[in-house]
């Protein structure tokens, strides 16, 4: 049991319940909002945003990790009216995605944490909603300022005690060499998850970071996914096989979903129409087909309940 920060406040890890670790309500880029607000729906945002969330929870979702920092569009606000509204739990993040901002680059790391830990401990943009995890995202290979995000993100870890959450590229094992640099800075793996592990179908990679001791983020589970993915039945075989070899111990699995799509028209990126279910998906479709396959009501249980619990408690997925 520990003591976390939602968007309404703090909340302790053993109300976390049905978790989805990455997901999205608004997916778009820094000053939108402010400056093409039409392009984020922002007229019924919330109104669509409270009806998915609201069908979300009495379909058995309790918590979202809402991974958008800054740069992808992050809307506290907005988080937190619809956690109230819905009735489902919101971690919001700090950190960085892919379009890192001039200000921060070649920076110092300390100089990037201090604006991060405020963030957690004080509250983002003035509203007093603090941040539950710290996201960080990389290209395959890692540049110069997306390596200095992960250095912020480790110092930000090591003085908030906040776990840290990646993204990675398609087909590529960067995962790897971002928890190498994380842990060079002093991170322990039980603190890392390592995302969208399923954009690369290699046993070796997953068997790896495993061993490592991270956390792995089955994360892009939805119908449609990425085009250079196999269809999902077959993706729900292989992950079968993982957890054949005994990698339920560290898997998490969510959608990568989002309420507004601003990215329409962006190949791969399916619309609301293309996922009636949308937060559901997995729930209606993906878990049933892998207990069709075989997987336990315990095996659904860790992924979904325990491992998420147990990572923002900072416990070792092997223990
Ligand atoms: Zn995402």
């Amino acid at each position: 049991m520990a003591t976390i920060n939602s968007v309404l406040g703090p909340m302790d890890t053993a109300n976390l319940g049905f978790t989805l670790p990455h997901e999205h309500l608004i997916d778009s880029s820094a000053g939108i909002r402010q400056t093409y607000g039409e392009l984020e729906f922002r007229d019924r945002a919330s109104d669509m945003a409270i009806q998915d969330f609201t069908k979300a929870k009495g379909g058995g979702i309790d918590t979202l990790v809402e991974v958008s920092p800054m740069d992808l569009g992050r809307d506290v606000e907005l988080m937190r009216e619809v956690s109230r509204e819905s009735g489902v739990n919101f971690i919001c993040c700090t950190g960085c995605w892919l379009d890192i901002p001039r200000s921060f680059w070649n920076r110092d790391p300390e100089f990037i944490a201090d604006l991060w830990v405020q963030e957690i401990e004080e509250g983002i943009e003035g509203t007093g909603i603090k941040a539950g995890i710290i996201k960080i995202a990389t290209e395959d290979p890692i540049t110069q300022q997306q390596e200095l995000m992960l250095r912020a993100a480790a110092r930000t870890h090591l003085r908030t005690g906040v776990p840290i959450t990646t993204h990675t590229p398609p087909q590529s094992r960067v995962g790897e060499r971002q928890v190498r640099i994380l842990t060079s800075e002093g991170v322990e793996p039980q603190h890392i998850y390592v995302g969208h592990i399923n954009q690369t179908l290699d046993p070796d990679y997953h068997r790896e970071l495993a061993r490592l001791g991270v956390w792995l983020g089955w994360d892009i589970s939805n119908p449609y996914g990425r085009p250079h993915l196999p269809p999902w039945e077959q993706r729900a075989e292989y992950l079968k096989s993982l957890l054949d070899d005994g990698l339920a111990t560290n898997m998490m699995l969510s959608h990568d979903w989002n309420v507004v799509l601003s990215r329409v028209g962006t190949p791969g990126f399916p619309g609301r129409e293309d996922n009636p279910d949308g937060y559901l998906w997995l729930t209606r479709a993906f878990i049933p087909k892998l207990q069709q396959l075989g997987v336990t009501e315990a095996a659904v249980e860790q992924m979904m309940v325990a491992n998420p619990r147990r990572h923002f408690e900072g416990v070792r997925p092997q223990d």
